[in-house]
């Protein structure tokens, strides 16, 4: 009975907007059930105008020095849940700066060797939309309007799906997170989605089931039902990520995921699995993913 998740595992150790100890993160997902959990921290950013806020004092060196201390930890953490739990060690990835992004993307990657990653995008040329709903008001002056805006975020999903082929595309319509429980998106916005959708199915990667922003009451789900039916009929595999940020967060709302993946017309649900070093991926009939977690709630 596989419990998973593969988006999520930022700690307050190696994350200034999370909370907690890595250890803490993988010891939570033991005792919760887990048989499976991906650890995907933030990739750190190489420009001082790319860091998240509270990260200034670390500036690009320190946050990259963070980072490897991250993966060192986490495969440490990896060894030392071996039997118990199976640990992906990942990271998440950016879409910025513009011009260099797949190339350093791509050197971490060599460098690291992670066992797999969360393609996520987080900004629209250069502004991140994820911080605020101001910025992201901002973002949408800049792009012409908020459906300009939805369409130059899928369209950034599309390219970096398409060009790093990541194993799982991270919450695919995160650019309507301050929009409330009416988000939705315009057809034209719709038309680059499914271009997203196309690229992420293209690449043989999975969506993320995200409840990241829906556990503080800010949003629905990612992603929203119209763009998961449509990416079910698309053939497009999903997969469960709490996106967690600290011990408390692990599991958190990834029943209503499971929910939303049903209700969606999903059959069955994909995992990753390491073995002898090597990821493979699964897929599980949605009434065998961990029945106990799934009780009425
Ligand atoms: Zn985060
Ligand atoms: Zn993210």
């Amino acid at each position: 009975m596989p419990w998973f998740s593969y988006h999520g595992g930022h700690s307050g150790q190696y994350c200034r907007h999370a909370k907690g100890k890595l250890a803490d993160v993988v010891r939570t997902a033991v005792e919760r059930g887990f048989t499976h959990y991906g650890l995907s921290e933030h990739c750190p950013r190489d420009r001082q105008q790319d860091l998240y806020p509270g990260e200034e004092d670390l500036g690009p060196s320190g946050l990259l020095q963070l980072f490897e201390e991250y993966m060192d930890e986490a495969r440490r953490l990896q060894e030392v849940a071996a039997g118990q739990l199976n640990v992906l060690v990942g990271f998440e990835t950016e879409h910025l700066p513009s011009d260099t992004w797949l190339d350093r993307m791509q050197g971490l990657r060599a460098e690291l060797a992670p066992d797999y990653i969360v393609g996520s995008v987080h900004d629209v040329e250069g502004t991140w939309v994820d911080f605020s709903p101001e910025m992201t008001r901002a973002a949408a002056d800049a792009a012409g309007g908020f459906e300009a805006l939805h369409v130059k975020y899928f369209e950034a999903v599309a390219d970096l799906a398409t060009r790093l082929q990541p194993q799982v595309v991270g919450h695919i319509d995160l650019v309507r997170k301050f929009d409330g429980e009416h988000a939705g998106f315009g057809p034209r916005a719709m038309a680059a989605c499914e271009r997203a959708l196309e690229a992420t199915r293209a690449v043989g990667a999975v969506l993320d089931v995200n409840p990241g922003a829906h556990r503080r009451g800010l949003s629905p789900i990612y992603p929203l039902p119209a763009i998961l039916h449509r990416a079910r009929a698309m053939g497009v595999g999903v997969t469960l990520g709490d996106d967690g940020h600290g011990p408390h967060d692990v599991g958190v709302g990834l029943d209503a995921c499971m929910r939303a993946i049903a209700e969606a017309g999903y059959t069955e649900v994909c995992y990753f699995e390491r073995r002898d070093g090597r990821v493979g991926r699964a897929t599980s009939p949605i009434e065998a993913v961990h029945p106990a977690r799934r009780s009425p709630s």
